[in-house]
């Protein structure tokens, strides 16, 4: 019988995960989202709107109530309140609760001898000292929860700086981390099913600026010995992991070709966008089979793809005019937002190899191309 899906967060994955939702109707029979902005991107496309907060009891009660299943495009959901809802949960606020807390993952993430960066948790000053005498500078302190895009991050390079660091964070828990000094950062988006089937995608190549995803390309530029390596890793979170659903494995490869994972993310993920024009199956139609139990669809890479990110740029925040791009092989997608605010994603587009004759080098030229073409202005 076709379920009604519940949606925590209505932004652009929200938006996607509805859209797909849609083309999966023999399964899903209705799609509500609870965002507190009102008409959302995920409302924009279809899905039925609880205006409310992530955190708030009674709005996620409200949507467990019109639910049979729930899924989330924030980690940030209440895990309390999740995990005493009878509509199900997926991926699990069991698995929520591990990668939630940054420290938590990392500790789960080496107890099950997966490869990170050496960390410490963060009580006080004196400890903080303590641990970067040890690890040696920089390193990096991290608000434990509540952090994404880099914003809970405090690079610390000289010892003059520690205080300072510490009290940025104004009393919050925190931990410590080795900075890696790596040579590129990739990620694996990765799906399980209810029944334990695992599928992953091919390794990506990840370009971040300020600490915000800007390109990723598809396949990462990498030999075949990371490509395979990484894989395994991804494999054996996934196994380790347990939960239901798609999730994004972001990773470092060190100048000595060593994996290490910075950050799971227990939804569908940024560096996945291209798997809507390059692969068999997207990672929202997958997301959806993971957690509805159906078999997992296919995960080959069919056509070579760059993606960028359309972000709010610098000097103004307010409504903007529309993006326009129409070229072949050029899939553009805005996310409905009306407001531009600095480094808000506000869209993004796919360069894809259709003919199979273009080299990765070739897309990302044309990818600067069109970056440099593509103008986010303000309305008059
Ligand atoms: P996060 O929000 O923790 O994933 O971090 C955002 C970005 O900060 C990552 O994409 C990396 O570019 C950088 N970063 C995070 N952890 C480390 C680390 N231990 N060493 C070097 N860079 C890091």
């Amino acid at each position: 019988m076709a379920k009604r899906l519940g949606i925590i967060g209505g932004g652009q994955l929200g938006m996607m995960i509805t859209e797909a939702a849609k083309n999966l109707s023999e399964y899903i029979s209705e799609i509500i989202v609870l965002d507190p902005t009102e008409n959302c991107p995920a409302a924009q496309a279809g899905a039925k709107q609880i205006v409310g907060d992530f955190k708030d009891e009674l709005a996620i009660l409200k949507l467990a109530e019109q639910s049979d299943i729930i899924t989330y495009e924030i980690e940030s959901g209440n895990t309390d309140v999740l995990s005493k809802l009878k509509a199900k949960i997926e991926p699990s606020p069991y698995t929520l609760g591990i990668i939630q807390d940054k420290f938590s993952q990392k500790t789960f993430l080496s107890e099950n001898e997966l490869p990170v960066s050496q960390f410490y948790e963060i009580t006080s000053l004196d400890v903080l000292h303590e641990k970067i005498k040890e690890l040696g500078l920089p390193v990096l302190l991290k608000s434990r929860r509540d952090a994404y895009d880099g914003r809970g991050n405090f690079k610390i390079t000289s010892s003059d700086e520690i205080e300072k660091a510490y009290q940025h964070f104004n009393g919050k828990s925190l931990m410590v981390e080795k900075f890696v000094n790596f040579k590129m950062e990739v990620s694996v988006i990765a799906a399980r099913n209810t029944k334990g089937d695992i599928a992953t995608y091919p390794l990506v190549e990840n370009i971040h600026e300020n600490n915000i995803l800007k390109m990723t390309i598809a396949p990462a530029r990498v030999s075949n010995d990371v490509i395979k390596d990484a894989g395994e890793i991804a494999r054996k979170t996934m196994e380790v992991l347990k939960g239901a659903g798609v999730f994004g494995i972001e990773m470092f490869i060190t100048q000595d070709n060593e994996i290490l994972i910075n950050e799971i993310a227990p939804r569908v993920h940024n560096s996945g966008h291209h798997t809507l024009q390059s692969c068999k199956t997207s990672q929202f139609e997958q997301h959806l089979r993971a957690i509805l139990g159906l078999e997992l669809g296919s995960t080959e890479l069919v056509h070579k793809t760059v993606m960028c990110n359309i972000l709010g740029p610098d000097g103004f925040t307010g409504k903007y005019k529309p993006v326009q791009l129409e070229k072949d092989g050029v899939y553009l997608k805005m996310y409905g937002k009306n407001i531009s605010k600095l480094q808000r994603k506000l869209g993004h587009f796919n360069i894809v190899d259709l003919s199979d004759s273009e080299d990765i080098e070739q897309l990302l030229e044309i990818a600067n191309e069109i970056k440099n073409s593509i103008l986010v202005t303000p309305l008059d």
